[in-house]
Order: C-alpha cells, then sequence, then structure tokens
C-alpha cells in the first residue's frame, strides 16, 4: 500500500474499532487503488480518500416489539446512509442475528463502488437489524417490521434512500415494510422500496436478478478464455434468494449445479439439483435443507467440514461474507476449480482471494459480480417514476447487458492499470473512479 492509502487506513481502523468487517472491505478497495492514485495524483488530494470512507449519515435506532406470547423484545437497527454521489442511497437491509455497525459499514462501503459499477445513478448505502426471523411466525415478523419502519420512514424516500432486501429480509417483509411506510405517510411512494410484490410494483426479474447476474458474470469471464459453462459442475453455498436464481442460470446455460447449503449443512446432488423441489422447500415451506434430502434419493447431508470440500469447475458462493477461507481455497484449486464468481457480499477472505490470484484462475468480487441485483432495483425505480411495467424479456435483457457493460468495465479498468485480469483491481478502480469523478465535480460536501 502507497503511504498516502496505508494513512487513511490507519484513520479508518482508529476510528473504527472492532469493526473488523469494515476494516477488511475498506483494506481491499484501497490496496487495489494504489496505481490509480499513482497514475492520477489529483485523487489524493481535497482528502478524497478520507472522505469516501467516511459514511455521510450513520443512523442506529431501538426496535421495540412484541412477540406472539405477549413478551417485549428490543433490537437494534440501523441505516448507514454512505455516499450520494451518484444519487440516492441505494442499498438492502439485513436482518439477521450477527449485525452489528461494523457488519453493515462494510456492506455500505461495498454498495458504494457496485452501484457505480451499473451507471444507473444510484448512491450507497445500507440497513438492517439483529433480528432474527428464523422461527417467527409471519404475525411477529410484521410486527417487527412496522416498528422497524416507523423509525426509518424518518430517513428514506424515493429521492433520499431506497433500501431493498438482504439476507433474512424478502418479498414479506418489504411488503410488511411498504405497508407501514404508505400508512405512515399517507403517500403510496412505490419508489420508495424495491423488490415489492409485482401486484403493487415490484419488477419482474428482480427477485431472479441477483443469481442470474452472478452467472452472467461466470460466463462473461469464461468467454474471455474462449469458454463457457455448458458442462461445467457448479459448486454452490446458501440456499436462499441469491444460490437459487444461481442455480436456475447455471441450468439454463448447460452447467450441473450440485450443491447447496444453509446454517445447518450442505447438500450434495451428484445427479444436479431438483430446483423445483428446492424452491418447495425453501421458498414455499421455509424449510430447511434437511428437508430436501429426505425427499430426495441419492441427495446426501452433511453437516461437518465445508461445501467447498466438494469438486468442481466453479464455485459460487451465495452464502454470506468470510464463508471461503484460505483452507477452503487451496482444497477448491486442488479440486480443479478454475472460476470462483461472487453471488454474496465479501464471501472470500483475503487469504482465499490472493489464492485464486495467485494460481491465476477467473475471480470475479462480489462488487462487480453481484451487482444485478442493484442494477435491476435500479430498474424497478425506472419502472415506479414512469409508472409503467416491462415483461420478463425486456427487463432480463437490460439486466444481461447491465452485467456485460460491468464485466467490460472491470477488464477495462484492470488492464488501464497495468494488471489484466485481475477483476478486483478492475471493479475497485472502475468504481471508485465513477464516484471520485463526481464527488470532485460537486465541492467540498
Ligand atoms: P437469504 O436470506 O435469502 O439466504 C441466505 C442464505 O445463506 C441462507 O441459506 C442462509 O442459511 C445462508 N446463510 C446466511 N448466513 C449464514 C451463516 N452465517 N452461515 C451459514 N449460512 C448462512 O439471503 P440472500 O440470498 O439474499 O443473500 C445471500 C448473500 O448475497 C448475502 O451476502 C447478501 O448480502 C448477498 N447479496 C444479496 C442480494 C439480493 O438481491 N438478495 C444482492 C447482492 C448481494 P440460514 O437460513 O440457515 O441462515
Amino acid at each position: 500500500m502507497q503511504d498516502v492509502v496505508e494513512k487513511v487506513y490507519e484513520q479508518v481502523v482508529t476510528r473504527n474499532r472492532g469493526e473488523v468487517e469494515f476494516h477488511q472491505a475498506v483494506h481491499e478497495v484501497l490496496e487495489s487503488l494504489g496505481p490509480v492514485i499513482a497514475k492520477h495524483p489529483h485523487y489524493a488530494e481535497g482528502a478524497l480518500l478520507e472522505r469516501i470512507v467516511e459514511p455521510e449519515r450513520q443512523i442506529m435506532f431501538r426496535v421495540p416489539w412484541v412477540d406472539d406470547a405477549g413478551q417485549v423484545h428490543v433490537n437494534r437497527g440501523f441505516r448507514i446512509e454512505f455516499n450520494s454521489a451518484l444519487g440516492p442511497y441505494k442499498g438492502g437491509l439485513r436482518f439477521h442475528p450477527s449485525v452489528n455497525a461494523g457488519i453493515i459499514k462494510f456492506l455500505g462501503f461495498e454498495q458504494i463502488f457496485k452501484n457505480a459499477l451499473t451507471a444507473q445513478g444510484i448512491g450507497g448505502g445500507k440497513g438492517g437489524s439483529d433480528f432474527d426471523p428464523h422461527g417467527r411466525s409471519d404475525a411477529e415478523v410484521m410486527r417487527f417490521c412496522q416498528s422497524f419502519m416507523t423509525e426509518l420512514a424518518r430517513h428514506i424516500g424515493p429521492s433520499t434512500d431506497v433500501p431493498a432486501g438482504d439476507i433474512g429480509v424478502g418479498g414479506r417483509e418489504i411488503g410488511y415494510m411498504f405497508g407501514q411506510y404508505k400508512r405512515l405517510r399517507n403517500s403510496y411512494d412505490a419508489g420508495v422500496l424495491t423488490g415489492k410484490g409485482l401486484a403493487w410494483g415490484g419488477s419482474l426479474v428482480r427477485t431472479e436478478a441477483t443469481g442470474y447476474g452472478t452467472v452472467l458474470f461466470a460466463q462473461s469471464m469464461l468467454s474471455t478464455k474462449g469458454e463457457s459453462l455448458e458442462g461445467k459442475k457448479v459448486i454452490v453455498s446458501g440456499a436462499g434468494n441469491v444460490a437459487i436464481y444461481a442455480i436456475e442460470k447455471a441450468q439454463q446455460l448447460g452447467a450441473t449445479p450440485i450443491t447447496f447449503s444453509d446454517s445447518s449443512g450442505y447438500v450434495v446432488d451428484e445427479a444436479g439439483v431438483d430446483l423445483e423441489l428446492l424452491k418447495q422447500v425453501k421458498e414455499v415451506e421455509r424449510g430447511r435443507v434437511a428437508d430436501y434430502v429426505e425427499r430426495r434419493p441419492g441427495a446426501r447431508l452433511v453437516t461437518g467440514g465445508s461445501v467447498w470440500d466438494v469438486p468442481g469447475d466453479v464455485a459460487l458462493p451465495c452464502a454470506t461474507q468470510n464463508e471461503l477461507d484460505g483452507d477452503a481455497a487451496a482444497t477448491l484449486l486442488r479440486g480443479g476449480c478454475g472460476v470462483v464468481s461472487e453471488g454474496a457480499n465479501m464471501p472470500s477472505t483475503p487469504e482465499a482471494v490472493e489464492a485464486f490470484q495467485k494460481a491465476g484462475i477467473l475471480f470475479g468480487p462480489g462488487k462487480a459480480a453481484n451487482a444485478g441485483g442493484v442494477a435491476t432495483s435500479a430498474l424497478e425505480m425506472e419502472q415506479n417514476a414512469g409508472r409503467t411495467r416491462w415483461d420478463f424479456a425486456t427487463a432480463e435483457a437490460k439486466l444481461t447487458g447491465i452485467m456485460a457493460d460491468i464485466h467490460d468495465s472491470c477488464v477495462a479498468a484492470a488492464e488501464e492499470y497495468g494488471r489484466p485480469g485481475d477483476y478486483v483491481l478492475g471493479a475497485n478502480a472502475a468504481g471508485f473512479t465513477r464516484v471520485a469523478d463526481v464527488m470532485i465535480a460537486h465541492g467540498i460536501v
């Protein structure tokens, strides 16, 4: 790291003590920016780096709610409005017991560059709560969402800040939050949240977008080597929104996904995942991966070790941050893996990224490879603003075009800064320069 960049990183660590995921995300971006700053020293002037690592606004609030037995619970809510240079803050809400300020900050920071890569005029933000929806009734989830939105509503709006889903927040939660927002504001602002139901302002392809985009990104990376996904064995982690639709698109492109996982273990289905059964278990019944194995002859559940122990040609980490460490990367490489496309945010640890890059395989970092979700959220906002709705083919064609553009921007930036094929540098440099140029144009604000 250059001195100037090192100094900014040290300040981030000092100012945000104990927020290790945030430190990690900042380090990864700053580390890439060395060649950018060397070529364009003006980016280090005017404290631009210091400004970009500091959120514009951080909101933290109490979320009291009552369970079905009448007991009162108190969770903590967050919204980090990180950077609005390119447009309204945009980024999901995560409901998971592990949520804290550092995790939301890392996600918000990544979101700035991801959203810039989509070229759709959206700033970066993220939010959530340490609420755990697992095992809660619909009525409990509704009361929690209503209490959460009662505070959040003061801070968001179609031109201000537009949240969406993430881990633990899907169509059900977005529905309850939208209902409460509408009630509080007495205003049908469809563009205030994305990931809405199709009958009330949602966009076709939004549900599929992140998983589809991750696979399209893998396909684009492979095409630079004259290859495709056809006939490839795919290892997928997670069994939520991103994982399910990554499996769907991989199957459409002729690959064979053979695994998925949740926090109870992973499933290996050598015959290829039965997608309809997986959707029934996870989307309809909100069950566990074991429920799939019970109904699928030949599939097995593994409760120890890691899904990355299973050999395959392509790995799609689609669960959570730091789920793929250096040892797992070494195992994947030994098993012949030649492509990693990150559906989750920061799923590979720095050691894993280093191992993939050293081995020279195709590695697509999350902020590029999973940008299809937020890109389609921006398409949802566009449809809401125009009071229109596109058909599936139109929305999917737009998503496909955006993912191809993101891929090409990463390739071009990696070449410009002297590291062809380095998608980490490419994504960080292309995203950063787009935001930084606009921050400079807006002056010191
Ligand atoms: P979901 O809640 O739909 O699914 C998450 C899946 O990952 C579940 O199977 C869950 O298992 C598993 N998981 C989560 N945390 C852990 C953990 N600590 N250990 C083991 N398994 C875990 O979330 P999404 O599919 O929406 O999100 C997955 C990833 O993709 C996240 O990193 C998210 O930030 C990222 N992402 C999502 C986007 C979207 O549009 N939804 C957009 C861009 C990125 P269990 O149910 O057992 O917890």
